[in-house]
């Protein structure tokens, strides 16, 4: 279609806009959207579809009061559509209010450059003249004070009130509260310096700072590693009992074992766990691979990659590892361009007897735990694998390509794995961007920023456990030297200690063997 065609894809958490859904998604919307109109063939657009990304990647959690999308006006169905809306130049972008009536056109966001923080701020201004008619979703935005802080305990059986106190040029009060519009049990409201009263209460002299704020006047001030919008954001949405809206709250550990029948089985989640790479491998030979009967061209070339790199780089047990090297010297063996799955059990089952030589049978999930059956396991064994694998591949130096581990994951999800809409987001961001991984560190760091963008794009999904949200990670509990900000106060990652932290994390020598068998 049109919108597939365009600059934007189903990933980027931008409504594809059309002539036939104009009317669902501008007219009487409860929530406020932007829409940009560019053409496909337009240079500055190409080069403006990376900030635009980044921006709805940014305010993802803004939703349900802000909205993006966008329509290729160079598409033929969409010309006369375009023009109706005034526009003469790409690209445009249009602020329509909440309930804007099917006549409106919107309003046009000028002087907008490549630098999606200050469009930010540009939408909060809009987002604020919205006067009668205010998005529901949309918190209030205005500056508070002591007597409406009152107000609010009285009213309101909200658990958290996070006050951020900030001067009144600053936005970051408006985008932490929008930043957590989608929770429950907390509120966030900003209070200007200039507000005496509660500056004097609580004694503030930072600015920004974030307290907390309870009935009864009591307080603490939030402790983040840097005073700014994301560290006072991902701190709120982890306060004890804050959730997701609309999501079952999580459930307390000691029940989870009705839930699974199986035991709990108590872990460190800031290690790996050798159960969870056992077992993705388990399942990944015996039961993905074993839904192909016949194994032939292209998904054969892909399972001899990935035993390979299976056999030169897992850190496993020996009995592991010589099951691994005689399932890869059997692959590699095999004349034609076709094996029977049959045959490669036997050797996977090692039915010529041979001593120490075993993949254990059975799933043994440790770190990869869910808190239901259908959430985590496999899939977190997966990524968990290749993360060790790239790390591995990078500790063993050699002058390999350092594309192999990535490529092998490639070949493998492309031919097997299970989740086929997850297989072809994996190939379209390899497509995009596997090329220009130029060393073995560079792959590691390559995985790490792509499973954040999966997890970004997946973060309050419903695949989500309530138990393990999904984080930007590693979590500036994980790795504070990892978190910084830039110039604008935005989020950065310290990428020199993000390499760091990666080989430490998932070395082999890190690798912890509970329950194992
Ligand atoms: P996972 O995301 O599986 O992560 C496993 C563990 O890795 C975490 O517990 C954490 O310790 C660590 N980790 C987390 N982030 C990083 C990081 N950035 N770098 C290094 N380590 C990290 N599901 C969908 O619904 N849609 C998809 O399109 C989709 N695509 C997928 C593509 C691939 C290749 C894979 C393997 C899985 C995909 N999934 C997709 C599944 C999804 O990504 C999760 O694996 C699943 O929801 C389980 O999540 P989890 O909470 O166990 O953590």
């Amino acid at each position: 279609s049109a919108a597939e065609a365009g600059l934007y894809t189903a990933s980027d958490q931008i409504q594809p806009l059309t002539p036939e859904n104009a009317g669902a998604l501008l007219v009487n919307s409860t929530a406020a959207i932007v829409v940009e109109f560019y053409a496909s063939w337009c240079g500055h657009c190409v080069a403006f579809a990376p900030v635009y990304k980044e921006l709805a990647r940014d305010i993802k959690e803004w939703k349900p009061a802000l909205d993006l999308a966008a329509i290729d006006c160079a598409a033929k169905d969409n010309r006369r559509f375009c023009s109706s809306y005034g526009i003469t130049g790409y690209p445009s972008l249009k602020f329509f209010h909440a309930f804007s009536q099917a006549s409106s056109t919107g309003r046009f966001i000028r002087g907008f450059h490549h630098d999606f923080s200050a469009i930010r701020q540009k939408l909060i201004d809009k987002l604020e003249t919205h006067k009668d008619l205010w998005p529901p979703a949309c918190p209030p935005l205005e500056p508070t004070s002591q007597a409406e802080v009152d107000r609010l305990f009285e009213t309101n059986s909200v658990q958290h009130l996070a006050l951020i106190f900030e001067k009144n040029t600053s936005y970051i009060g408006r985008e932490v509260t929008l930043d957590l519009l989608q929770f429950e049990n907390i509120a966030v409201r900003r209070v200007l310096s200039t507000e005496k009263d509660l500056v004097t209460l609580l004694g503030v002299t930072d600015f920004p700072s974030c307290y907390l704020y309870y009935p009864g006047g009591t307080f603490t001030r939030l402790q983040v590693n840097l005073e700014a919008r994301t560290f006072y954001s991902s701190a709120l949405q982890r306060l004890p009992g804050v959730v997701r809206s609309g999501k079952p709250p999580p459930v307390s550990l000691d029940v989870l074992a009705n839930n699974t029948k199986e035991p709990w089985r108590p872990f460190n989640s800031s290690r790996v766990y050798m159960a969870d790479l056992e077992s993705a491998l388990h399942y990944s030979l015996r039961v993905e691979v074993a839904a192909h009967p016949v194994i032939r061209k292209d998904a054969l070339t892909s399972l001899k990659k990935y035993v390979a790199v299976l056999a030169k780089y897992f850190p496993g047990r020996p009995v592991v590892m010589n099951l691994l090297r005689s399932v890869d010297r059997w692959l590699q063996s095999q004349p034609g361009d076709e094996i029977q799955y049959e045959a490669l059990e036997g050797i996977l089952d090692n039915s010529a007897q041979t001593p120490n030589t075993a993949l254990p049978e059975g799933e043994t999930w440790v770190g990869c735990q869910g808190s239901q059956p259908h959430l985590r396991r496999y899939p977190c064994g997966v990524w968990t694998l290749f993360h060790v694998l790239t790390v591995v591949q990078s500790s063993s130096g050699g002058s390999t390509d350092p594309r192999e581990v990535l490529g092998a994951m490639r070949g493998y999800v492309r031919s097997f794995f299970g989740c086929r809409h997850c297989a072809e987001h994996f190939e379209n961001m390899a497509r995009e961007s596997m090329v220009g991984v130029r060393t073995a560190p560079a792959a590691a760091a390559w995985l790490w920023s792509r499973h954040n963008v999966v997890n970004n794009r997946l973060a309050g999904a419903l695949s989500e456990d309530p138990n393990f949200p999904k984080i930007q990670w590693p979590s500036p509990e994980m790795c504070p030297s990892c978190h910084t900000v830039d110039a604008n106060g935005d989020h950065k990652w310290n990428d020199k200690e993000v390499l760091r932290f990666l080989p430490s994390y998932f070395s082999a020598s890190g690798i912890l063997t509970d329950y194992l068998e």
